[in-house]
């Protein structure tokens, strides 16, 4: 560590003590590592914050030094924006509130609950169950991800279509801006017509204006029914036929609709022990599909209904009969992204479009990707109920230089976020911009929307002391 870096960390330790202060290389490598493994760069130290008031000081302290901070939670973002950016030329530090674990309200009367930052979301989720409530956003890393990580990517997950995502789930938040105040709005209104709208502002910032420290979320009626189902289908076009249909006989009791591909579920079979296909036959593509108050027997016969009105919809189905069936369906959902890093290094694209787009992009995109490289193989799957798709690539040829490799990656890339800018899509549906996908925001964002975002920056934060190198350029 250069020596102006160990003495901050010094200083650190000096002030808070060390503890609370992560110095030692070995200590901090763990925290300074995406969770790809994709980039890795050193900070000065780790800081622990016990209280919200340990926050504000080292904030303060921050400030005063000059020092940027990256704010870390569970760091299962997909993007870099929860470690330092190799760039950056002045020093960091990760301030990680993962120790910020007090549940601070339930109200059960006013569905809500108040729950700090360091919070996972399945320990929220736990604790709603125990009170006779749903707390929905579910994600595969949900074990692992904060309550504070989860606010700031907005995190989405497989419960979107019924629930929303983060945003949608938050009544109030509780933060601790640049300059080391605290703002709160933890009040647990659902209606509150007084100015700006703040808390909407830290959701998805990706910790660019300050740290969260506690929200109150919104909790549900926890379903006493709920229906699995795997269909088997020939092609998109029909996948998304039969969601409007189910829609239209379920209304939104319908809370889950998942694309998977064929190439993703044979990963899954290839690597995961135990996975096998629901279903006897080999199909090109399936939906996971789960309805919220319907028991397997009712949803049948909606389904039955379903495909009464349109015969050649599906071509295979199956609907869980139990607990432990749903749960052996919806593990194979979630492990599909294990699976593919089994499998090898990939190319990947969180993208959303219009669901009116998707079947003419996925043919479109298919053509000039095999067109630009021959033999790549296309792994599609994602939140279909959203017009989310988590669309990615094994290049042909993985026996190429790296350079070679950068370069083919950044023009297969460039094809589909094209495709998804041409049909009016997102290349960042859920996993935000973090330093891996700033240059696509400075290509594809509105320049007038980007303009407006810089001014509030530099007004909220105006030394560039939060997580700098993400969102926007250094
Ligand atoms: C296997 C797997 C599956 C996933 N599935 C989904 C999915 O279905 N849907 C989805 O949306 N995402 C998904 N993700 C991405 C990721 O898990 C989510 O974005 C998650 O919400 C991030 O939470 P975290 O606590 O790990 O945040 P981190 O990764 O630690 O941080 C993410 C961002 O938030 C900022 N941040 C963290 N905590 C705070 C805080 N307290 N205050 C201010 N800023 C903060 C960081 O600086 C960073 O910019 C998945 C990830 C994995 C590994």
């Amino acid at each position: 560590m250069p020596d102006a870096s160990a003495r901050l960390a010094t200083d650190l330790q000096a002030a808070f003590g060390p503890p609370r202060v992560l110095a030692d290389a070995a200590a901090r490598a763990p925290y300074e590592r995406d969770w790809r493994g994709r980039t890795a760069a050193a900070c000065v130290a780790v800081l622990l914050p016990r209280s919200v008031a340990e926050v504000q000081d080292m904030v303060r302290w921050c400030h005063r030094h000059g020092v940027a901070i990256v704010p870390q939670g569970g760091n299962t973002g997909l993007c870099g924006g929860s470690v330092p950016h190799p760039g950056t030329q002045r020093p960091q530090v990760i301030l990680a509130p993962g120790r910020l674990q007090t549940v601070r309200a339930v109200d059960p009367d006013n569905d809500a609950i108040t729950v700090e930052a360091g919070c996972t979301l399945q320990s929220v989720q736990e604790l709603a169950a125990r009170h006779d409530r749903l707390f929905p956003l579910s994600l595969a890393s949900e074990g692992s991800c904060q309550v504070g990580g989860a606010l700031s990517t907005n995190a989405g997950g497989v419960q979107v279509l019924r629930y929303g995502s983060m945003r949608a789930l938050t009544l109030g938040l509780e933060v601790v801006l640049p300059d080391g105040a605290l703002w709160s709005s933890l009040r647990g209104l659902r209606k509150d017509n007084t100015g700006y709208d703040l808390k909407q502002l830290f959701i998805g910032a990706e910790g660019t204006l300050g740290i969260i420290t506690a929200a109150t979320l919104r909790l549900f009626p926890l379903p006493q029914r709920q229906a699995v189902a795997w269909i088997a289908l020939a092609d998109v076009r029909r996948a998304l036929d039969l969601f409007h249909a189910l829609r239209h006989q379920i209304g939104d009791r319908l809370s889950a609709f998942e694309l998977i591909g064929r190439l993703p579920l044979d990963l899954a079979i290839r690597h995961l022990p135990g996975a096998r296909d629901p279903l006897s036959a080999v199909h090109p593509w399936q939906v996971l599909v789960q309805a919220d108050g319907i028991a397997a027997g009712e949803f049948g016969e909606h389904l039955a209904a379903v495909l009464a009105r349109v015969p050649d919809l599906a071509s295979d189905a199956v609907i869980a009969q139990s607990e432990a069936q749903a749960r052996t369906l919806w593990q194979l959902r979630e492990n599909l992204s294990e699976a593919q890093r089994l499998e090898g290094p990939s190319l990947k694209h969180d993208i959303s479009l219009p669901q009116s787009r998707i079947a003419a992009f996925i043919e479109q995109a298919r053509t000039a990707l095999e067109a630009s490289e021959p033999g790549v193989a296309i792994v599609c799957f994602g939140h279909l109920g959203d017009g989310n798709l988590h669309y990615n690539l094994f290049p042909a040829r993985r026996d190429s230089s790296t350079a070679d490799i950068a370069q083919r990656h950044a023009s297969l890339t460039r094809i589909v976020h094209d495709l998804v800018a041409a049909h009016g899509g997102s290349f960042s549906a859920e996993h935000g911009i973090g330093q891996f996908k700033v240059d696509e925001l400075e290509r594809y964002g509105d320049p007038v929307g980007l303009h407006l975002m810089r001014r509030l920056k530099q007004t909220w934060d105006p030394d560039n002391l939060f997580n700098p190198g993400k969102l926007f350029p250094l």
